[in-house]
């Protein structure tokens, strides 16, 4: 049984716009944007976050990084650069309990981040 939202939006329970999809992994836009275009890349296994993730995950984690520039692509974002973010824990601000890759882009972003 699905837990999170997340994993509820990989098995079609909850909708969501989603903007790629395939058997390892969905990308979906964020329902409260940071930039014009804010895509979440996830896996549709159930790994928390990052640092839960397993060595035999390796493959999954390098599809994901593909879908997330992949998605980057389709979304026109990709000669004018883009960030990916993983926020893993409390200090990152990590809410929802299911990896994902935030594709942000479509504007100039500052750096170091908050
Ligand atoms: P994080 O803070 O890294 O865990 O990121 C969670 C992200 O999920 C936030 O940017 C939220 O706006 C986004 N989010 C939460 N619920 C939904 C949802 N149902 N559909 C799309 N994005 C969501």
């Amino acid at each position: 049984m699905s837990k999170n939202i997340f994993a509820r939006i990989a098995a079609g329970e909850v909708p969501a716009k989603i903007v790629y999809e395939d058997d390892r992994a969905v990308a979906f836009r964020d329902i409260n944007p940071q930039a014009p275009v804010h895509v979440l890349v996830i896996p549709r296994k159930e790994i928390a976050r990052i640092g839960e993730a397993r060595q035999d995950d390796t493959a999954l984690l390098g599809h994901l990084l593909w879908v997330a520039a992949e998605v980057a692509r389709r979304e026109g974002i990709a000669n004018t650069g883009y960030r990916l973010v993983i926020n893993n824990g409390p200090h990152a601000g990590e809410s929802v309990p299911h990896l994902h890759i935030h594709v942000l882009g479509g504007r100039a972003m500052g750096w170091p981040p908050g």
